[in-house]
């Protein structure tokens, strides 16, 4: 195969939750350039409609589910609702993500539940929503987004957070070792630091965080979304097709030094 079929994603149907901002929809664009056609699954719908025009505007087949996806009848209405519009589902790339701020001490029981759901619950139910469709297809792709916490601890930022991220990488793991045999492969991709919604209030409530993370970083500066497509792009299409339970950092060098 050429590389430039390698990496081409025509024809192919990805799946982003929380495809409607920040590094979801980085990652669905990059995914849309490549020819995938994109389901985006969150909650708000004026950002996924605007989430969608960026979408479309790179040519191919774009829809918004509104799921919430601490729901198990929501994840599976949204991989049905994909299968529906588009007639298959190849990629899922799990990525809706949470984090709440506070000290372990003051959590609560609904607290740790919210962010857990959200960040690993989640990933395994759309996992297991997708699975029968990527079976019968003949294989798929499943991508899985952690974080520096998926290696570090959290502390004050966020002891479900980081349990959750590592929590998803093993998850990852073992789903990339019980359907290698379906030809589903599964990965997990672990950013850095990125300007996105998520991150928006560490300069200004955390000013000493802020500035410890800069200069930690080799590369001297935080990451752009669209800094992860191409990964995404490679791990969504053939050109990983012998690549499996993968942990990938997409950092500046952050976990390095
Ligand atoms: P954003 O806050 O910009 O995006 C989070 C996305 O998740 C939104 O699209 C949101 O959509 C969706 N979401 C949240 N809760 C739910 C829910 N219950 N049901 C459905 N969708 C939901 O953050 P980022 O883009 O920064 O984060 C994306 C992922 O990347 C997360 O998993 C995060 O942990 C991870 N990450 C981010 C880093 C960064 O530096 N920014 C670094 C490392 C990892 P809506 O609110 O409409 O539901």
């Amino acid at each position: 195969m050429s590389v430039d079929r390698l990496f081409d994603l025509s024809g192919r149907v990805a799946l982003v939750t929380g495809g409607n901002g920040g590094l979801g929809l980085a990652m669905a664009r990059g995914l849309a350039q490549a020819g995938a056609n994109i389901a985006i699954a969150a909650r708000n719908q004026d950002k996924t409609a605007s989430a969608l025009a960026k979408i479309q505007a790179e040519g191919v087949k774009a829809e918004g589910i509104q799921a919430d996806v601490t729901q198990e009848a929501e994840i599976q209405r949204m991989v049905t609702q994909t299968v529906a519009g588009f007639g298959r589902v190849d990629i899922l790339v799990n990525n809706a993500g949470i984090t709440m701020r506070k000290e372990p001490q003051d959590l609560s029981a609904d607290e740790w539940d919210q962010v857990v759901d959200v960040n690993l619950r989640a990933a395994f139910l759309a996992s297991r929503a997708v699975y029968p469709h990527m079976k019968s297809q003949g294989g798929g792709k499943i991508i899985s987004i952690g974080s520096m916490f998926s290696i570090f601890g959290g502390g004050g930022s966020g002891a479900p957070y980081s349990s959750s991220k590592g929590g998803l990488v093993q998850l990852s793991k073992s789903l990339a070792v019980a359907w290698a045999r379906d030809n589903i492969q599964c990965n997990a991709i672990l950013p850095g630091w990125f300007m996105t919604d998520l991150t928006a209030a560490v300069p200004t409530d955390q000013p000493d965080r802020y500035d410890l993370i800069c200069r930690r970083i080799p590369t001297g500066r935080w990451g752009q979304p669209e800094e992860l497509q191409g990964i995404t792009v490679f791990l969504a299409s053939h050109a990983s097709d012998y690549v499996t339970g993968a942990v990938i950092t997409v950092d500046g060098g952050y976990s390095v030094m």
